[in-house]
């Protein structure tokens, strides 16, 4: 009796995938593959993780706790990586200090992670100088630069932040749709003049319309 057997890529194709926080204790070193840009936020940390400054998220729509608690911002770097030991995607949480090497690294990087073993050590990301093993993957999205934002709205647990984000989201995609669907300007003024212009602006409305359709397949990872 024989058994159907998968390929590699044969199962449900995902998107992307998700990167749950990886605590770092001091003293700690590990190797792993950066999987895609940084987040930078102005944050907080604190001792229940780290949360994003709502104040200066959201324009002071939504007022911050923190701040409140009169706890200082300051800038916090959520970098998406590959554990080189398994491969399991995770994301380390930097300070601004880091920010000189983690902005250079680029997708596929081996790096080393770590944190000294003194009290308020902070954790570090250094390339290696050996880079081999390269990372390889037959999963789709890992071939490709990885966003954290989703696994960050889930690591901070924040849901009217994310309520807020969804409405300003589709807020900005009326916008958009309003300034398309407004008339020429020479459909409104009974000009000659204008009226042999009209085609111009016509034409310009209809390749701002593709290009907005098309650089929206490329944000929705089509073809990834
Ligand atoms: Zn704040």
């Amino acid at each position: 009796m024989r058994i159907p057997k998968a390929a590699p890529g044969d199962g449900p194709k995902k998107i992307r995938g998700h990167f749950p926080h990886w605590k770092i204790a001091g003293g700690e070193k590990h190797t792993a593959y950066i999987a895609g840009p940084a987040l930078w936020v102005i944050g907080h940390p604190s001792d229940k993780g780290t949360k994003p400054c709502t104040d200066w998220m959201t324009e002071s729509a939504l007022p911050c706790r923190l701040c409140a608690m009169h706890k200082v911002p300051c800038e916090l770097g959520y970098v998406p990586v590959y554990r080189a030991s398994d491969w399991r995607p995770l994301c380390v949480i930097v300070y601004d200090d880091e920010r000189q090497w983690i902005d250079g690294f680029e997708t596929h990087q081996r790096v080393q992670i770590g944190r000294e073993r003194e009290k308020g050590a902070r954790l570090f990301v250094r390339p290696c100088i050996e880079q081999e093993p390269r990372f390889t993957s037959t999963i789709d999205y890992r071939r490709f630069p990885q966003e954290v934002d989703d696994s960050c709205l889930v690591m901070w647990k924040m849901p009217e932040l994310v309520q807020w984000l969804r409405c300003r989201t589709v807020s900005d995609n009326e916008l958009s749709l309003s300034l398309d669907a407004a008339p020429a300007p020479a459909a409104v003024v009974p000009d000659p003049i204008a009226e042999r212009m009209s085609a111009a602006p016509a034409v310009d409305a209809g390749l701002s319309r593709a290009l907005k359709r098309a650089k929206a397949a490329e944000k929705n990872g089509d073809g990834h």
